[in-house]
């Protein structure tokens, strides 16, 4: 048996890994992965530490080459060695390259200066000091002379010092080597996040919500390390109930992750959780720098904190004692990771949770069709919050049907009885909510001759309108001017269709002249902090009504906010995508739940094409299971997950020939494997067949058995590794794809 090994991991010692002989006296080598052992390394065969990535059986290097592992080193299991066995299950069970695995778990961080502070103090007494300063008085030291008298008045900072007397490095290193003063250095951590002040206020937890916390902290105190789907309606408390049993966890002294769909989130989190926890907070995420992150990493490792906040890389936070694993709003599309290995942090969670016996929670107002799957065959328990807490009453939902609008001569895109809330609440001074539903929006430019849509020249997809005259590839950033006729049949009767944040931006402010508007989309927020501007205006009351798409149904609560207005409900519901009643539904509960979050009851008006469809009426009703049991019954019937397993094998390349005849290769040799426990589906198109140049196309295999989608995919990886027929094409895998890939 051979094993592939890191030599450390730092990111760039993660690209190379090295083979080594396993000996036999090792037993299991399986076991092996996330080993350190100690090779010899180099030509001079210096005695090194280095990680088991990998296991294999045979090796293409020279086997008179390869060299034994010596041992395995002493230091027993390390938290490396537990992420590297996480790396391997991601490999293995999502496809893609060790590497690629190695690098999404151990994000590690290259090894970065440490910040330094350097404190300057005096070491003789003051009058000998007092002696020494007048001698450099005398013979004109300037410099030395002012450290000295400044080192006299108290302890300074060397590095301020030097900045502000423009003073050289060799003045100090004299003074200390003569003994007069000594410079201390300390090691300091970049802290990317502000933590808050703590105290001691606690919300007096409700009913369900005490229910929710015993049930955790008890299965926790004997050591059962549970599974929990706690389903709680949009403010009814989920938090509290996070936080409450977090601190049981951390008195234990274990520490705990708590995931976040958007990087956005993490700061209003960790505002709230400071407030309870004080300092021992920290946030991990793709936009801190290196050195942030490096910090991070190693305050985590070294148990300098309680809590990680962030996203779903935080997932592989390097605790030594992992004790609770938050996955917050679990059913969001962005815990899917869109490169390989595209891995689903829920899945993952469960994983890491079971591997180190930490507990798992996952949170939703409206849990994906997986997490409740998980709960009907027992195994999470389901923790149920049903009500929000004393005061807070949910919102009251309306449905308006725009056929009716459109029939009786209304054709803005605002229903009357919409616009007739919306003026009650600028005559009562409370604000209002306009959501548009922009999944599967395009504000596309077409031909109204020929009916040609504007399409980007580099990817297959059509170009969106900007003000004043921009059209946009919302893919690739592609950018041209408007024509001002058709570039195929020279009409000049081409314009937007659709419904745009501009548009309805522009209606509004025609119909309610009064009111101050806010718009918030992806043109509003460039910059690293134009969301959370729009958000925190808002909230300070500084506009009576924000227009906006999907990003501002996330996580928010506005106190002053009684009116939600969904402008066009159905628009998602018809993409193609068999998870498009699910993520509809989803964005309606979610929209409806920013209403009435503070004193005043919230109204929603949900306006919709298709009243009567199942997503829209159990939307408007709240009722979950009656969603989910249509919902699952139409899984089952189209045999979609999570009623079966679903893998995606993505082909790419530059030309379209080459990535059909890559197609046809891989179908055959699944056809060839023919058996009754997998169903191929293609080879399509991507539903963008072209991306940045690239054509891609798809094959779809179904199983009720994941396993033998892992075995179709371990196949399928072999096979283009060894054929000539894919130098290129790529292939990639997704299993369970969200949307279509
Ligand atoms: P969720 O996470 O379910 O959306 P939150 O935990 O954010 O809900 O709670 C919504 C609001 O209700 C917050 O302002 C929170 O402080 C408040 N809250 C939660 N539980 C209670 C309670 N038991 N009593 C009073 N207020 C509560
Ligand atoms: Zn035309
Ligand atoms: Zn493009």
């Amino acid at each position: 048996m051979y094993a592939e090994v890191v030599v450390g991991i730092s990111i760039d010692k993660l690209d190379r890994t090295f083979c080594y002989r396993i000996p036999e006296s090792f037993g299991n080598s399986d076991a092996l992965i996330g080993t350190e052992v100690i090779v010899p390394f180099g030509r001079g065969n210096r005695e090194t530490k280095a990680f088991v990535v990998e296991v294999k059986e045979d090796t293409d290097i020279d086997k008179s080459l390869v060299k034994d592992i010596l041992r395995k080193s002493e230091t027993g299991v390390q938290i490396e060695g537990k992420l590297i066995k996480l790396a391997y299950w991601l490999k293995s069970n999502y496809g893609g390259a060790v590497n690629e695995a190695l690098r999404s778990v151990l994000q590690a961080p290259r090894k970065i200066e440490r910040i330094k502070e350097r404190t300057v103090s005096l070491l003789k007494d003051r009058e000998e000091a007092e002696d020494i300063l007048r001698e450099f008085e005398r013979k004109k030291y300037t410099i030395k002379a002012k450290i000295l008298r400044r080192a006299i008045e108290s302890d300074f900072n060397y590095e301020r010092f030097i900045k502000e007397e423009k003073a050289t490095s060799s003045a100090f290193n004299s003074l200390v080597k003569d003994g007069i003063i000594e410079i201390k250095e300390e090691l300091l951590y970049r802290k990317p996040v502000k933590t808050g002040e703590k105290n001691s206020d606690k919300v007096e937890l409700n009913v369900e919500q005490k229910g929710a916390v015993d049930k955790v902290v008890d299965d926790y105190r004997k050591g059962i390390y549970g599974r929990y789907l706690l389903f709680g309606i949009t403010g009814s408390g989920k938090t509290e109930v996070y936080m409450e049993i977090m601190e049981e966890v951390i008195s234990q002294g274990k520490q705990v992750i708590f995931l976040i769909p958007e990087i956005a989130l993490s700061f209003q989190m960790v505002e709230r959780l400071s407030a309870r926890f004080g300092e021992r907070i920290s946030i991990m995420n793709s936009r801190m720098s290196q050195g942030e992150r490096y910090d991070q990493y190693l305050r985590a490792k070294h148990g300098d904190i309680d809590i990680i906040v962030g996203p779903r890389s935080a997932l592989f936070t390097p605790f030594e004692h992992l004790g609770l694993i938050i996955v917050d709003e679990e059913h969001e599309g962005s815990y899917k990771s869109s490169k390989t290995p595209r891995y689903h942090a829920r899945e993952v969670a469960l994983y890491r949770a079971k591997e180190e016996g930490a507990a798992i929670i996952l949170g939703s107002a409206t849990p994906s069709l997986e997490a409740v799957k998980l709960a009907s065959d027992k195994e999470i328990e389901v923790l149920m919050l049903s009500s929000r807490p004393a005061g807070a009453i949910p919102p009251e939902i309306e449905v308006a049907d725009l056929r009716e609008e459109l029939k009786e001569g209304n054709k803005s895109i605002i229903s009357r009885r919409l616009s007739e809330l919306i003026k009650d609440r600028l005559n009562k001074g409370e604000q209002t909510i306009l959501f548009i539903n922009r999944r599967g929006y395009a504000g596309f430019i077409s031909c109204r001759s020929c009916g040609e849509a504007i399409k980007c020249p580099h990817c297959d997809v059509s170009l969106t309108f900007h003000r004043p005259d921009r059209l946009v590839c919302h893919y690739c950033g592609y950018e041209e001017k408007m024509p001002d006729k058709c570039p195929k049949c020279t009409s000049p009767y081409i314009g937007t269709f659709g419904l745009g944040t501009e548009k309805v931006e522009e209606i509004v402010k025609k119909d309610f002249p009064n009111a101050r508007v806010l718009r918030m989309d992806g043109d509003t927020t460039t910059g690293k902090n134009g969301h959370e501007a729009i958000l925190e205006s808002f909230k300070k009351g500084e506009a009576d009504i924000l227009i906006g798409t999907q990003m501002i149904v996330k996580g928010h609560d506005f106190e002053k906010v009684s009116l939600v207005g969904i402008l066009a409900a159905d628009l998602s519901l018809f993409l193609g995508d068999f998870r498009a009643a699910e993520t509809t539904y989803e964005l309606l509960v979610q929209a409806a739940g920013r209403a009435g979050r503070g004193r005043y009851r919230g109204k929603v008006v949900i306006q919709t094409y298709n009243p009567d469809h199942y997503v829209i009426q159990a939307a408007a009703t709240g009722n979950y299971k009656d969603f989910y049991s249509k919902e699952i019954r139409y899984r089952k019937l189209g045999e979609y997950p999570p009623e079966t397993h679903l893998l995606a094998v993505i082909l790419f390349a530059a030309k379209a020939e080459e990535v059909s005849k890559g197609a046809e290769i891989l179908a055959g040799f699944l056809t060839e494997k023919k058996s009754e426990s997998f169903v191929v589906n293609g080879p399509v198109w991507a539903s963008i067949p072209k991306l940045r140049d690239i054509y891609r196309k798809i094959i779809y295999i179904k199983s009720p058995d994941r396993d033998e989608l892992v075995r179709l995919k371990n196949l399928l990886e072999d096979y283009v590794k060894e054929s000539s027929d894919f130098s290129k094409v790529s292939v990639q895998f997704d299993f369970e794809p969200h949307g279509n890939p």
